[in-house]
C-alpha cells in the first residue's frame, strides 16, 4: 500500500495517460503506438527501453492479430516485468553471511544520509546489530546528520573530526565492528563529483582498507540517486560506475516525481539492479525494490 502511495504521482503520470490514450483508440495501430512511445519516453523509461517495448508490442499485436487497444496494457505489463526481471536474483541487499559492510556513495543532497538511516532502521528491525561510519568528512553537516539519524534509530555512529581522512574513519569503524561483533557496518562516504580522479582515489583508498581489514566481510556498494533528477541521475551513475564497483542502486524521492519510470531506464542503461526505493522522508519510507510489485503498483 505504501508503495502504491509513494508511486501515486508516477501512476498519475504514466498509468492515467496510458489509459486515456487506450480509450481514445478503437484499434491498435501505428498512431497509437507512436503516442504510447511518447508517454513512455516522457516518463523517463529511456529511449532504448521504450523502443524495445514498442517493437515488442507491435510484433506481438501483429503475430497474434490483436486489435483491442485494452490488450496493450497487458502486453506492456508483461514486458516490463520481463525487462525488470533480469535483476530478480540481485535485488536483495548483499549482507549474508555476517559480518557485512555496505558502502554508500552518491552526491550531496540525493538522500544518502536519510537512506542510510532508513536502512539501519530496517536491519535493526530484523534483529541485526548495526553500526554506522561517518566517512563523508568533508561536510560537518553530513556527520551531524548521520548522528541525528543514529540517535533516531538507536544505532551507534563512528566519526572523526571534519576534514579527517575518510579511509581512517572506515578503518576505525571496521575495528569497532569486529570488536562488537556487528552484523552490518554501513558507511557514509563523500560524494564530491567535481573531480572524477579525486573520487576514484578516495573510493579506491576506502576499498583497499575494506579488502585489507575486512576481507571476510560480505560486501555491497550502493549508489544513491535522486529519482526526481531523471537523466542527470543517469549521468551521475555513469561517473560513479567508472570510479568504483557499484552493486546496487537506491532511488530516492520517488514520491516526489511523476517520472518513476526512471527506475526502468536507469537499471536498463546501467545494468545495475535497483535494490531499494525511497518513497518519503520518514524512517519507514524505504522499500525493497521488487519488480513485480512495482509493475503491479503502476498498472493496478
Ligand atoms: P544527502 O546530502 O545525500 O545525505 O541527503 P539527505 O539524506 O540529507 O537528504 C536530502 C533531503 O532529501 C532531505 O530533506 C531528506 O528528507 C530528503 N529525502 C531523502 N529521501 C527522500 C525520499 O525518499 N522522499 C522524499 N520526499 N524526500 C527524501
Amino acid at each position: 500500500k505504501r508503495l502504491k502511495e509513494g508511486l501515486s504521482k508516477t501512476t498519475q503520470g504514466i498509468t492515467v495517460k496510458i489509459e486515456d490514450l487506450i480509450k481514445s483508440y478503437q484499434k491498435v495501430d501505428e498512431e497509437l503506438l507512436e503516442e504510447l512511445e511518447e508517454v513512455l519516453i516522457t516518463a523517463d523509461i529511456g529511449v532504448q527501453t521504450t523502443m524495445e517495448i514498442i517493437d515488442h508490442i507491435r510484433d506481438k499485436a501483429k503475430a497474434e492479430k490483436i486489435k483491442e487497444p485494452e490488450m496493450i496494457k497487458v502486453i506492456l505489463k508483461d514486458k516490463l516485468k520481463e525487462i525488470l526481471g533480469e535483476f530478480e536474483d540481485d535485488q536483495q541487499l548483499n549482507i549474508q553471511p555476517s559480518p557485512a559492510i555496505i558502502l554508500v556513495v552518491g552526491v550531496n543532497g540525493v538522500g544518502k544520509t536519510t537512506s542510510i538511516g532508513k536502512i539501519a532502521h530496517k536491519l535493526k528491525g530484523q534483529n541485526k546489530k548495526v553500526l554506522l561510519a561517518a566517512a563523508d568528512t568533508f561536510r560537518a553537516a553530513a556527520v551531524e546528520q548521520l548522528k541525528i539519524w543514529g540517535d533516531r534509530v538507536g544505532v551507534e555512529v563512528i566519526s572523526h573530526q571534519e576534514g579527517a581522512d575518510p579511509a581512517a574513519v572506515i578503518f576505525d569503524a571496521i575495528q569497532a565492528a569486529k570488536a562488537r561483533k556487528v552484523d552490518v557496518l554501513i558507511c557514509d562516504t563523500a560524494g564530491r563529483l567535481h573531480n572524477k580522479k579525486n573520487l576514484m582515489n578516495e573510493l579506491g583508498k576506502i576499498s583497499k582498507i575494506v579488502e585489507r581489514e575486512y576481507a571476510n566481510a560480505t560486501r555491497d556498494v550502493l549508489l544513491v540517486l535522486d529519482a526526481t533528477t531523471g537523466q542527470n541521475a543517469i549521468q551521475q551513475a555513469k561517473i560513479f560506475k567508472e570510479a568504483t564497483n557499484i552493486s546496487g542502486l537506491v532511488l530516492t524521492k520517488l514520491d516526489g516525481t511523476a517520472k518513476g519510470g526512471v527506475i526502468i531506464g536507469i537499471s536498463q542503461e546501467l545494468k545495475i539492479p535497483v535494490k531499494l526505493i525511497g518513497v518519503g522522508e520518514g524512517v519507514a519510507d524505504l522499500q525493497e525494490f521488487d519488480s513485480n510489485s512495482f509493475v503491479n503498483a503502476l498498472f493496478g
